[in-house]
């Protein structure tokens, strides 16, 4: 038997980033930049108002309270997306809006709350049309406090300057970055290519998910939650259906994937030591294989290794009860997505949570037990989502966590506190 760290090893071993593309902004979310991303502005471009308020020159009302308000002659308005056609000078002011560039001369704003403008805000004497636009009757406002110099004002570069590396390369893409990019007027930029992966069941006894279940059938759920954990960890699937248990079906189907130029070939079923030897034979004759049994429960059979295509292409034999294949999917196939991808980190966050319930574990392998964690006052609480065996798949549809319990662990009591995987969210 191998440990999941020796066969994990030895898999990743064969994959490396792929290559660069140039994809529109939106399509680069959740992948990696391959270029560093340089500013050729500033952000902002310009000062600007971080309030709607008035643009003063801060020495104009050093003194200024409720008490004792500093009167202003009002010269003009000012609105996001214009500039000021006049300067702010000793004893005026501009009506100044959010995004502003703010006029020459002043180097202050005063929000509207503490101008006598917020007083005439739903002031009973005025019209509801003129506390809309308040400063169209007013030719004098009243500044009520003091501010420092600066106040309210976005300088310009605040945020990135001219020349800045803003995302080295090798920097995963989220939403606050394709603003970022966005901000930088990037419509494309250039990001690992995503490794497109196929996706083969195996067995005499599938039926295809639409068809009735004739006797000593079940229906190919594998390749569904194999192809929906493809498009989680961010690849293509490639999906090409049954292959029966027979050399010459089998054979045809590798080669079907093959041809559809994958980075990663995924197969289920067929590489436990119980099995007929079909699909190890095939998988021998197409490649340079490795079948092994991993220290690990769920998913004890793995095969690993290289098909010769035109190009060779690494394939993961995952087993066929489908819990073990979605297992051995977390465990083997997202770690080689994402290195294809340029990720670098794979393991899923974690959080500590109290046990609720007594764990055995007395396979010596490591036990990934499926469990449903959630916040109970101030602690996180964890309890399996029941049966585990590796055919009950609704144990991993129940679950949001996985307990890795080690292989020399065998009992875990309720009341410990454990590290639990959380399954919906990537690093
Ligand atoms: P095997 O690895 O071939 O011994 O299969 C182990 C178990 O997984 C058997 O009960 C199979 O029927 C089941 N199985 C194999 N392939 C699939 C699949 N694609 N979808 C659902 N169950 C499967
Ligand atoms: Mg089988």
């Amino acid at each position: 038997m191998i440990s999941v760290e020796e066969a994990l090893a030895f898999v990743l071993k064969h994959f490396q980033p792929l290559e660069s593309e140039r994809v529109p902004l939106l399509d680069s979310l959740d992948r990696v930049l391959t270029e560093d991303i340089v500013s050729d502005i500033n952000v902002p471009p310009f000062n600007n108002s971080a309030m709607d308020g008035y643009a003063v020159i801060a020495d104009d009302i050093a003194g200024a309270s409720r008490e004792r308000p500093v009167t202003l002659r009002v010269i003009g308005d000012v609105a996001a997306g214009y500039t000021a056609t006049r300067a702010v000078e000793r004893g005026t002011a501009m009506r100044i809006m959010t995004g502003a560039p703010l006029p020459p001369g002043a180097d202050t704003v005063v929000r509207f709350e503490e101008t006598s403008e917020n007083l005439a805000k739903g002031h009973p004497e005025r019209s509801a049309a003129e506390s809309k636009e308040p400063s169209q009757g007013l030719r004098t406002v009243d500044i009520l406090k003091a501010s420092p110099r600066g106040d309210n004002i976005r300088a310009a570069g605040e945020d990135i300057r001219v020349g800045q590396v803003v995302f080295p390369k090798g920097t995963t893409v989220r939403p606050a970055e394709i603003g970022v990019l966005a901000s930088l007027g990037k419509k494309y930029v250039a990001v690992h290519r995503r490794p497109r992966v196929a996706i083969l069941a195996t067995g005499d006894e599938l039926v295809a998910i639409d068809a009735p279940i004739a006797p000593g059938k079940i229906r190919n759920s594998n390749e569904y939650s194999n192809a929906a954990a493809v498009l989680k960890a961010g690849g293509v699937p490639v999906q090409l259906g049954i292959a029966r248990d027979n050399i010459a079906d089998l054979t045809a189907k590798i080669r079907a994937g093959l041809d559809a130029d994958v980075d990663l070939f995924l197969t289920s079923a067929g590489v436990s030591v119980g099995d007929y030897d079909i699909v190890k034979d095939v998988l021998n004759a197409e490649g340079e294989m490795r079948f092994w049994q991993v220290k690990m429960k769920p998913g004890k059979p793995l095969a690993f290794g290289v098909l010769r295509g035109i190009k060779p292409v690494p394939l993961l034999g995952l087993p066929g009860n489908p819990v073990s294949a979605m297992i051995s999917f977390e465990a083997f196939a997202r770690p080689a997505i994402l290195t294809m991808l340029g990720k670098t980190r794979f393991a899923r966050p974690t959080v500590r949570a109290i046990l609720q319930e007594e764990i055995k574990n007395d396979s010596q392998r490591r036990n990934f037990v499926r469990v449903v964690v959630e916040k109970r006052g101030e602690d996180f609480i964890a309890r399996t989502t029941g049966e585990q065996g590796s055919g009950i798949l609704t144990s991993v549809a129940r679950a949001n966590g996985l307990l890795v319990v080690p292989e020399d662990v065998p009992l875990v009591r309720a009341g410990e506190s454990v590290e639990i995987q959380l399954l919906n969210s990537e690093q």
